[in-house]
């Protein structure tokens, strides 16, 4: 091999390492730069993290997840051997800075796409909870009590994760939404929002289709926990239909809801 082949391999193989090191170096950076908080307090199941400039609602953060973390374990027959870390961004901008790093794993984490959408003010990432302050969660319009209602919402993916991770979107947001008492779109009219088929509805994401996905979510679930228990539910999220196929089961549960929302008779 000739001495500048051997030289350009030799530029190439370092410019490549120089890189790597660069953006593995700007990760880590980026990891301190937002998990640095003022304070942090303790309550019985909660650790949570903030900045000063948000301690006056810290003690509604804390109180709001506290009286409802029996109720939910409960339900869902969980429990968590150590504190559940919180952590309060003092706006939407540090929020998202924040759920980009923590989101975007891997070698190739640069390539990932941005969260940016002012309609994201929170996220449950590998057991920790981020959520924007209550008191200044800019343009995404929500009110102190909705951000409130995003951290029990957040919560509860945390417990049902712990069921199975990574369910169908319908089933999760659903659950979710339900647990937070986040029943803004029951007026929404459902019949046209219905799906043509159960396979439609559990292919349904919130990139995809994020309307449909907490509205209809909601209304499933809410049927199924009030019609046939949380023990019918769990057992229904435990599954994973899209690999399995759709048995008789669940199809008898999904064509109930559709006629009870076709006839319009109950308020699912
Ligand atoms: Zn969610």
């Amino acid at each position: 091999m000739s001495k500048f082949i051997k030289r350009s391999i030799l530029i190439l193989f370092l410019t490549v390492l120089v890189l790597f090191g660069g953006l593995i170096l700007f990760k880590w950076f980026s990891n301190i730069s937002t998990n640095r908080f003022d304070k942090e307090i303790m309550s019985n199941h909660f650790k949570i993290s903030y900045n000063m400039s948000d301690e006056s609602c810290i003690e509604d953060v804390k109180n709001y997840l506290e009286n409802n973390y029996q109720r939910i374990t409960t339900d869902f027959k969980q429990t968590f051997d150590k504190p559940i870390e919180v952590k309060i961004y003092s706006d939407l901008e540090s929020l998202h800075r924040a759920i980009n790093v923590a989101v975007k794993q891997g070698l190739f984490f640069f390539l990932q796409p941005d969260v940016t959408d002012d309609w994201v003010v929170g996220t449950s990432t590998q057991g920790t909870i981020r959520i924007v302050s209550p008191i200044n969660s800019g343009k995404s319009n929500r009110t102190y009590d909705d951000i409130l209602k995003v951290v029990v919402h957040e919560f509860t993916h945390i417990t049902t994760s712990k069921i199975r991770d990574s369910q169908c979107s319908v089933l999760e947001e659903g659950i979710a939404q339900y647990e937070a008492g986040q029943t803004d779109n029951e007026n929404v009219s459902l019949k046209d929002k219905l799906p043509n088929s159960i396979e439609e509805m559990f292919s349904w994401n919130n990139i995809n289709n994020s309307d449909k996905t907490y509205s209809i979510g909601i209304s499933f679930v809410k049927f199924i926990i009030e019609k046939y228990g949380y023990d019918r539910f769990i057992e229904i999220y435990k599954k994973d239909y899209q690999k399995d196929g759709f048995d008789d089961g669940i199809r008898e549960v999904y064509q109930s809801w559709v006629t009870s929302i076709c006839e319009d008779k109950s308020n699912f």
